[in-house]
Formats: C-alpha cells, sequence, structure tokens
C-alpha cells in the first residue's frame, strides 16, 4: 500500500469524517476569532494524546498501514491530523510530581503495565526535549518526534528484559517504527499537491508584475537580499515569488510596498503555505520565527503594518539600519535557544545579504 497521497487526495478521500468523531478532541475552551490582526484565544481546540501514541502511529505507518491503523483510537488521531496538520496536540501522560495537574489517567495504557507505560512516556518527552502538557502543531510535534526519536530500541524495549515488568512492546525490536521513521514526515501528513503549488506560482507570480502595490510582510524584504546575494543574473524558482519581487523592484524602484503580517505575495507557491488558511505551515514553527523577525524589522525600521513606502525608500532604510540578518534572524546573539527559535542559515553566515546590501539590490538608490 502506497504510503504517497497529498493533501489534496487525502480531502477527496474524505477520511477527515473519522477526525470528527475523535472522543478526545477538547474544543470546550475553544473562542478564537479567524480574523487576521484581531486573533483571540481565551482557551483553544486541542487534541490530548499519550507520547507513545505518536510513537504508534509511525509505526504502523512503517507496518504498512494507511489511513486504518488497526486501532480506532490512533486512527481518529492521524485522520485528525491529517485533516488538520496545524492542529494543535498536547502531550499528556501519568507523573507522580507538580506536572500531575495535566494526568490523563491510565485508559489509554498499553497491557505493559503502568511503570512501563509510565517510563515509556518519560522517555519520549525526554528525547522530544518537552514536557507534560506541551502542546505543539501537529505537523511540528510530528517533525520534532522524527528528528529526536530514529528508534524504538531503549524507548518501547529493551536490550535486555530485567524482569516481566520490563518486557516492553512485543513489536518494539520488529523494525515498523524505523520503517516508518525512513518514510517521513510525507507518508504522516500529506504534501500539497504539486500540480496546485504550480497553478499558484503562475497566477501569483502574474499577480506580482501586475501589482501597482507590492505587499509584502517585513523580512521578507530581508530575504530578497539573501536571495539576490550581490548577483548580477537572477533566475526565477518555483518554491517562492522572491526573484518576482527583485525583479519588479529594479525595475520599478519607485513602486510603493505595503508592509503586511502574515503570508505575502512571496508564500503562494511555498510547499509551506497553507492556501485554505493563508497560513505558513513551515518546520519547527517556522511562522513563530517568522513573525518575531517581521516585528523586530519594523521596530528596526521604525514603521508599523499597513505602512506604505517606496521600495528605494524602503531598502534605503533597511540597509542603513540592519547591517547584517545576524541582527534579526539569529536574535542578535545567536543563540538558537530551543528547536523553536532555530536560526536561519542565512543568518549563520550573513555574506549573501552583505553581498546584496553592498550592490543596494541592484537598485539605482
Ligand atoms: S514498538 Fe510498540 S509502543 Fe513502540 S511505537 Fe511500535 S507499537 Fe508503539
Ligand atoms: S516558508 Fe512560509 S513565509 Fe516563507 S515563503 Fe513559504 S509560506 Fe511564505
Amino acid at each position: 500500500m502506497s504510503n504517497c497521497i497529498t493533501r489534496r487526495a487525502f480531502a477527496a478521500a474524505g477520511v477527515a469524517a473519522a477526525a470528527q468523531t475523535l472522543p478526545l478532541l477538547d474544543t470546550r475552551l475553544a473562542s478564537a476569532e479567524t480574523e487576521p490582526g484581531s486573533l483571540t484565544a481565551d482557551g483553544f481546540p486541542t487534541l490530548p494524546l499519550r507520547p507513545y501514541q505518536l510513537m504508534c502511529i509511525v509505526c504502523r505507518i512503517g507496518g504498512g498501514c494507511s489511513d486504518d491503523l488497526g486501532d480506532p483510537r490512533l486512527t481518529a488521531i492521524l485522520a485528525a491530523v491529517r485533516q488538520d496538520p496545524k492542529l494543535p496536540l498536547t502531550l499528556r501522560c501519568n507523573v507522580d510530581t507538580v506536572y500531575r495537574y495535566q494526568n490523563p489517567g491510565h485508559a489509554e495504557d498499553t497491557a505493559e503495565g503502568e511503570l512501563f507505560n509510565a517510563k515509556r512516556d518519560l522517555d519520549i518527552l525526554q528525547k522530544l526535549g518537552l514536557v507534560p502538557g506541551d502542546t505543539r502543531p501537529a505537523v511540528d510535534m510530528f517533525a520534532r518526534l522524527l528528528e529526536k526519536v530514529p528508534q524504538a530500541l531503549g524507548i518501547c524495549g529493551y536490550e535486555t528484559a530485567t524482569s516481566d515488568t520490563w518486557r516492553g512492546c512485543p513489536q518494539a525490536a520488529g523494525g515498523n517504527y524505523e520503517k516508518g521513521h525512513a518514510l517521513g514526515i510525507k507518508a504522516l501528513i500529506p504534501p500539497r499537491d504539486a500540480e496546485e503549488m504550480a497553478e499558484y506560482k503562475k497566477k501569483s507570480a502574474a499577480a506580482v508584475y501586475e501589482a501597482q502595490t507590492l505587499r509584502i510582510r517585513p523580512h521578507h524584504l530581508l530575504c530578497m537580499s539573501c536571495f539576490h546575494g550581490g548577483k548580477d543574473k537572477l533566475a526565477p524558482i518555483a518554491a517562492d515569488n522572491l526573484f518576482e519581487a527583485i525583479d519588479v523592484i529594479q525595475k520599478n524602484p519607485t513602486i510603493p510596498v505595503t508592509l503586511i503580517a502574515g503570508v505575502c505575495m512571496i508564500c503562494p507557491p511555498c510547499a509551506n503555505y497553507d492556501p485554505v488558511n493563508r497560513l505558513c505551515l513551515g518546520g519547527r514553527s517556522m511562522a513563530l520565527r517568522d513573525q518575531k523577525k517581521d516585528l523586530d524589522v519594523l521596530q528596526r525600521l521604525g514603521l508599523k503594518y499597513g505602512d506604505t513606502l517606496s521600495a528605494k525608500e524602503l531598502y534605503q532604510r533597511l540597509f542603513e539600519r540592519i547591517p547584517s540578518t545576524r541582527d534579526i534572524c539569529a536574535y542578535g546573539d545567536g543563540e538558537a535557544r530551543s528547536p523553536e527559535w532555530s536560526i536561519c542559515g542565512s543568518a549563520k553566515d550573513d555574506t549573501p545579504y552583505q553581498k546584496a546590501r553592498a550592490a543596494r539590490l541592484g537598485i539605482d538608490m
């Protein structure tokens, strides 16, 4: 059975219906507005699950399952995640300590007993660098699992069964988790449809060329500079509209640019772009870093969302006030404090930005 499906194919298959019957999807506190800019949340809908269930989903995918994982709870979790990859997942497990406020009870313990269940969940949390009760968007949670937990040995079972209590899961040495791990995130969460991305590229690139005013999120002005890298000749790429925005600005340096929040004219062809919700689903909570970068750029420039300046004026101010991408994309001190606050490669070595800055992005300033 193929594990390769796309988001479009998944929706068409109607598997989403399973998610609606998910027993523990807690939406009681949900009160989020959906309008960008007025987003508030007194509580939020979250899907609570045990850490081991993340691994079991990967294990069953590795064993050849696709939508039906042979366990209603795991099947429902996977269906909910595939329907909405940004769904918040909350990892809950049974502990004796101050974190017991989130204890889920033992109803979903597996047959190997309470002690083994408690240790397996804590082993997983420790490898993930998370604590009981931590919540992350599903796409980030599974990506983190795949990055930090390459094998089941030592978590789901041990080299030696020191007693019956520590016999572990019978599947632990079977290799299915490792097979599921090798299939990667695409086997869990359908990627964006390639044809759809190509359509979006065509339409959104044309929109950049037709625009009277460019609408760009602040930190993408920096990304455009890194993409430029001081080169005389640039070429478009399929994954975004950075080239097109630079091309338009080079041809018309006085074109107005409005600084906007969230995804912008650069984004529609990107594999991380969610066209339905108009959100970025980039890895390791990219959207979180990006919002901070946007606000940092606005603060440096003394501007706010909605402000419009000519491209030339904007880049004059940007190159004058932001001498290095390290100031924004490496948080000034270069310390990646967690996976969510990782540092972009172009900030570790800011040579491309420096070259673009020296070349003034190829604009006559
Ligand atoms: S080895 Fe067992 S507990 Fe571990 S992921 Fe596989 S089925 Fe789940
Ligand atoms: S990664 Fe996110 S912000 Fe960057 S181009 Fe793609 S959708 Fe836009």
